[in-house]
């Protein structure tokens, strides 16, 4: 058993495709070398303590990394997590960070980003691209 949490994250994750294939960012309107999707995803718990997430609210928005976090905020690379049959996993430290920095809850305001958060993940998701 599980049941849903108050929180959401927004993940993302790179395409590996541009506008040739993808047309302009959904954000700017300008073209975009390299695609990437954020989701946004709420957040269950299991009966084990367990977190993780779903498969997604909306379908996905489609542009420019720097340009998705500015729309969005906080955004978890995709790549950073591990997956249990097709469910992401969320580890408990991401789910202290959710609750202890701003932002996560359902509903909040885009613009509250905890900057060292989002600091981590860019930092994450370039250690995934060059490994
Ligand atoms: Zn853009």
């Amino acid at each position: 058993m599980s049941k849903p949490t108050e929180l959401a994250v927004w993940t993302v994750r790179s395409t590996q495709r541009g506008s040739d294939h993808y047309g302009a960012c959904e954000v700017c309107g300008k073209e975009c070398s390299e695609h990437f999707v954020a989701t946004k995803r709420r957040v269950w718990v299991r009966d084990d303590g367990q977190h993780y997430l779903d498969g997604g609210i909306s379908g996905g928005t489609f542009g420019h990394m720097h340009c998705l976090i500015q729309r969005f905020g906080n955004l978890v690379s995709q790549d950073s997590l591990q997956r249990d049959g097709n469910v992401l996993l969320f580890p408990q430290w991401a789910v202290d960070n959710l609750v202890g920095g701003h932002g996560g809850k359902l509903g909040m305001a885009h613009g509250q980003t905890a900057d060292n958060y989002v600091a981590w993940q860019e930092q994450q998701l370039l250690a995934a691209r060059d490994s």
